[in-house]
């Protein structure tokens, strides 16, 4: 999809001394995310390709690109690691992609913050506070390759929103710095509320260019699984010890059809047993015992990340979260997933009859979490996938149930998310991106909005 009004030769020279990519497949490479977790999404996105690839190795370049983008009107999508699942990144209008893989500088790390360049994937930058006695709030499975900036931008939530709520929750996420897209770029420093603006906004209204995050003490986890013989009981265990007197970093559970896709774990996740993967705190792993046992739970792993290591084990986050779809992906391509809140309280006898209506369709996965301080309960089911016409009935069950779906289906921040126009969100893109260049057709309101048929 080549833009062939705009000789892009010439654009790039006018980037001199940053480097840049004109052909060749990384043009490809570099449009593609998870998307094809979605095979609706993946027949809809296949042929969305970059004109352009550019690395700015700093603010100034940041600056740069941003002038030249808004001067020749051209579409700009931000790239970080490239994991998420929505095509998030995917450069629907072709255009520039900007990898942000270079801007990768851990600022400061002071005692109970960090200030990062928004480019350093994430796992790097853990090891980084980890050297200082501290952690990072949460992060998702994808540590390796995802960046900060694009959990920030595109992320919810992750491993530690147990103990710590999602990414929106106050004090999470400190500070953003951005840059706009003008012909005379200017950076804006957002603290407090205002970080909302451009939190979970697909890149679609400022560039990242620095974070400040809160940090805690580092603990040393344990990563437990362990057996239940009905599902039930996994989520009746699930639900006593969400609590505050208990100090876990990660509460999940899957029902055992999981198994086979987990088979380097052997009989640590048999196939006739369903599991609870857990990150406990070393003070709170007696508690958790008792009430395993008092819910027909047993062990059948506890170790820290070093014994982990040591045993080439994985860790529990790697059978959590999105990382569930992509392990039974890797094993066969027919499955999909949905993304579902359940209502409060927690109904397990609604789980229950679910998991006994959809039978082999759906495998049960679900994330115990908090959100402004409210434990919740939201379900990631594995689906076997048929049709686009089934995956939206089966969303509409759930909503019968008093589920929120958030359909991951689609390319546009509301649709697959509480399906409101954020108008803040749209207020900062005035601000921050006025022409509308940065990642098109991700903001349904933006487009709205440019259509005359926005409602206030
Ligand atoms: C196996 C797996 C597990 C996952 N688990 C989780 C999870 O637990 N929680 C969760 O929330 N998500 C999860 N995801 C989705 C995804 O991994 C995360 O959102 C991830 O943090 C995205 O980071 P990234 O650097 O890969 O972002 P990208 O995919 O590169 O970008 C994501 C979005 O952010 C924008 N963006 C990137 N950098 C910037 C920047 N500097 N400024 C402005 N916008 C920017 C992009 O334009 C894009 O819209 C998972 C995905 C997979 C495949």
């Amino acid at each position: 999809m080549r833009d062939s009004h705009i000789d892009w030769d010439r654009f790039a020279g006018e980037l001199n001394g940053i480097r840049t990519i004109t052909s060749g497949g990384q043009l490809r490479g570099r449009s593609r995310d998870f998307s094809w977790y979605s095979p609706i999404l993946n027949e809809q996105l296949k042929d969305c390709v970059a004109d352009l690839i550019v690395f700015p190795r700093s603010e100034d370049d940041v600056k740069r690109i941003a002038a030249l983008v808004s001067r020749w009107r051209v579409p700009l999508t931000i790239r970080g690691g490239g994991t998420g699942n929505y095509g998030q990144c995917v450069p629907l209008q072709g255009g520039v992609v900007m990898d942000m893989t270079d801007l990768k500088q851990v600022v400061e790390i002071g005692q109970g913050s960090v200030r990062v360049e928004a480019g350093a994937r994430i796992g790097e930058l853990q090891s980084a506070v980890r050297a200082s006695g501290q952690d990072l709030l949460m992060f998702p499975s994808t540590l390796r390759v995802a960046t900060i900036g694009g959990f920030i931008a595109g992320g919810y939530a992750g491993v530690g929103s147990i103990r710590h709520g999602i990414l929106k929750d106050r004090d999470n996420v400190r500070g953003i710095r951005v840059v706009t897209v003008e012909d005379v770029p200017r950076v804006i420093e957002l603290q407090g509320a205002d970080i909302q603006k451009v939190h979970h906004a697909f890149g679609t209204n400022g560039i990242i260019t620095q974070l400040e995050l809160t940090l805690k003490p580092a603990q040393d986890w344990l990563h437990t699984i362990t057996l239940f013989e009905s599902y039930g009981d996994a989520l009746r265990f699930c639900t006593a010890v969400s609590t505050p007197e208990l100090d876990l970093y990660l509460l999940t559970s899957v029902e055992r059809g999981f198994a086979p896709f987990y088979a380097h774990l052997g009989e640590r996740f048999p196939h006739d047993r369903h599991a609870v993967f857990a990150m406990v705190s070393p003070q709170s792993i007696d508690a958790w015992r008792e009430l395993a046992a008092r819910h027909g739970g047993v062990e059948s792993q506890c170790m820290n990340a070093h014994a982990l290591e040591e045993h080439g084990l994985p860790p529990a986050y790697e059978c959590a979260y999105n990382h569930t779809t992509l392990q039974a992906l890797k094993t066969d391509r027919q499955w999909t997933y949905l993304q579902i809140a359940h209502p409060q309280p927690f109904d397990i006898e609604l789980s229950e009859r679910l998991a006994q209506e959809f039978g082999d369709e759906i495998y049960w996965h679900h994330e115990f979490a908090r959100q402004f301080g409210e434990y919740r309960v939201f379900g990631i089911p594995l689906v076997r996938y048929t049709t686009a016409e089934r995956q939206y009935e089966i969303m509409r069950i759930f909503e019968s149930h008093g589920c929120a779906t958030f359909d991951p289906h689609v390319v546009t921040i509301e649709d697959g998310g509480m399906k409101e126009i954020d108008h803040a969100q749209i207020d900062f893109k005035r601000l921050a991106d006025p022409h509308g260049l940065l990642n098109p057709g991700k903001m349904r309101g933006w487009e709205e909005l440019a259509a005359g048929t926005l409602a206030d």
